[in-house]
């Protein structure tokens, strides 16, 4: 081993750290070979300091959040370190393809992040990955390298999804360095660690398909069973049962951002994750006065990924996994209709999505609305709501946060909910059809409420919010981000002393704009 002296001789939990990345160079991924990666060390950023540090993540690992504190931890988490390694212990870039706002790009790849390596926890194995560490051979016109703003963002996002029980990668640490970056204008460089399972996405299918590699497709498909879809290996058909397996936990996701007003921004297939995770925070948004229309992505100018196209176009990312996987998929010769049913099956799959998406969304708004029971209409009677919000704007997390405010005895209760509508006579309409439907509840409202807070959150990563902390921190006052970060980590709690984060956006919230640069 040969780690950096500066970096063994820092507190033992750094050093453990080290050993454990260097242990593990049997990493699952790296172990497919050479076709799926490239091996490199880091370009070093001069003078890092942590910006933005999250202990959930570190347990997640088994660390100490403690670490944070070592002055290694910075050399470690921009990649710095990574220099003194030898070869078979470097970080890796992954090669991936995939579709970009609909239309074939060919070969991507990790253009910025390299993964570090494997770590086991409590029975789990997490890749930790670096984004913004530099150029590798699939970055293109890139500069490898992520601003300030973009990482805290990503940073922030990660850990509120997943405090807010949607699945995601995670984020352990911000890392900046006053090292210029251009973009439209000068800023600062950053690194962001994520976390997760696995990073690999549907592009990572897409470009072993496109090249006509199916050695290749397959090692990455029994991969991808072995570690996360174990159960596949007993189905007649493994590889069907894969896409029917992502097909499914897709619609999921989609259905949970729907539900919480998410949208995700770039959604080409090569931002997709194979474990159904959210995965590359870019423009992202969080719809705050609703508008089923709404483009959180300054640089969408067709509106492609949409609030409302969001399910659409994961169905359509799903298809291109598809069409990738059907090499592998089995012929199966039918005798019947003399002629191979392979391709009726994978569509037969694939159409799964409507059938996971469709009840999957429809149990999300049922609890948002509070409802315990059943009853026909109660589609609709969400439905009718997200057409008023929709009209009048009303503001999206802070409609469903009031609802529970309403009483199923009088209209007492109303008002928070109704002060958020223009429309006033449609939502009174509304309101009194929500409380005959309520009355069929035996629920009381007490309970309901609490019921209700526990999925309409109080708190999100409102665009303003995020801006708030970012300006702050270029300034090198991280305290703003700490402090929501702490805010957001508890989305469905009162937190009264934190009622202004759940506040409607300010005017200047308008005017921001979100786009691809990052
Ligand atoms: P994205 O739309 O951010 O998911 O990026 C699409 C592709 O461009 C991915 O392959 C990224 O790795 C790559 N990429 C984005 N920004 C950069 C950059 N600054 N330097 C190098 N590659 C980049
Ligand atoms: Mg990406």
């Amino acid at each position: 081993m040969s780690f950096s002296p500066s970096i063994a001789e820092s507190s033992t939990n750094l050093s453990a750290l080290i050993e454990a990345l260097f242990a593990q160079r049997q990493d699952a991924f790296a172990s497919l070979g050479s076709a799926f990666y490239t091996r490199l060390p880091a370009s070093p950023l001069p003078a890092p300091y942590v910006v933005g540090f999250s202990a959930d993540a570190a347990c997640l690992l088994g660390l100490d959040p403690a670490i944070a504190a070592d002055p290694g931890f910075a050399e470690l988490f921009t990649g710095n370190a990574t220099r003194e390694w030898r070869h078979e212990a470097l970080p890796y870039a992954s090669v991936y393809s995939g579709h970009q706002f609909g239309v074939w790009a060919g070969q991507l790849g990790d253009g910025r992040a390299l993964s570090l390596g494997e770590l086991d926890h409590a029975g789990k194995r997490y890749e930790l990955q670096l984004k913004g560490s530099g150029r590798t051979p699939y970055s293109r016109m890139g500069d490898g390298r992520a601003v300030l703003r973009s990482s805290i963002r990503e940073f922030l996002c990660s850990e509120a999804m997943h405090h807010l029980g949607i699945p995601t990668t995670r984020a352990l640490s911000v890392i900046g360095s006053d090292q210029p970056v251009r973009r439209e204008e000068i800023e600062t460089a950053a690194v962001v660690t994520r976390v997760s399972p696995s990073f690999v996405r549907f592009g990572h299918f897409e470009h072993f398909y496109a090249a006509d590699r199916t050695n290749e497709l397959r090692t990455l498909a029994d991969h991808v069973i072995e570690r996360f879809y174990p159960a596949c290996r007993e189905s007649d058909d493994p590889y069907l049962a894969l896409l029917d397996r992502v097909v499914a936990a897709t619609a999921e996701l989609v259905a949970q951002w729907q539900a919480v007003g998410f949208c995700h921004g770039v959604m080409n297939t090569d931002n997709m994750s194979i474990l159904g995770l959210t995965i590359d925070y870019g423009p992202f948004g969080f719809v705050d006065g609703f508008d089923a229309g709404y483009i959180c992505n300054h640089s969408d100018t067709q509106g492609r990924y949409a609030y409302r196209m969001q399910p659409q176009i994961a169905y359509w990312n799903c298809f291109c996994l598809a069409q990738s996987l059907m090499p592998l998929i089995g012929e199966r010769y039918d005798e019947t209709v003399r002629s191979d049913r392979s391709v009726a099956d994978a569509q037969a799959t694939l159409d799964g999505f409507k059938g996971h998406f469709g009840p999957a969304l429809e149990r999300r708004f049922h609890a948002k609305l509070g409802l315990h029971e059943t009853h026909e209409g109660d589609a609709a009677l969400a439905d009718r709501l997200l057409g008023l919000m929709h009209a009048s704007r009303a503001d999206f997390t802070l409609t469903f946060r009031r609802l529970s405010q309403v009483s199923k005895r009088d209209a007492s209760g109303d008002a928070p909910v109704r002060d958020l509508f223009l429309d006033l006579a449609g939502i009174d309409g509304w309101l009194a059809d929500y409380r005959a439907r309520l009355a069929l509840e035996p629920r009381e409202d007490d309970a309901r409420r609490e019921a209700m807070n526990r999925v309409n959150p109080k708190f999100v990563l409102r665009n303003h919010l995020a801006e708030t902390a970012i300006r702050r921190a270029k300034e090198k006052d991280f305290s703003e981000l700490e402090r929501l970060a702490a805010v957001l980590r508890q989305p469905f709690d009162e937190q009264p002393e934190n009622d202004a984060y759940a506040a409607l956006p300010p005017d200047w919230a308008g005017t921001l704009e979100v786009s691809c640069s990052s």
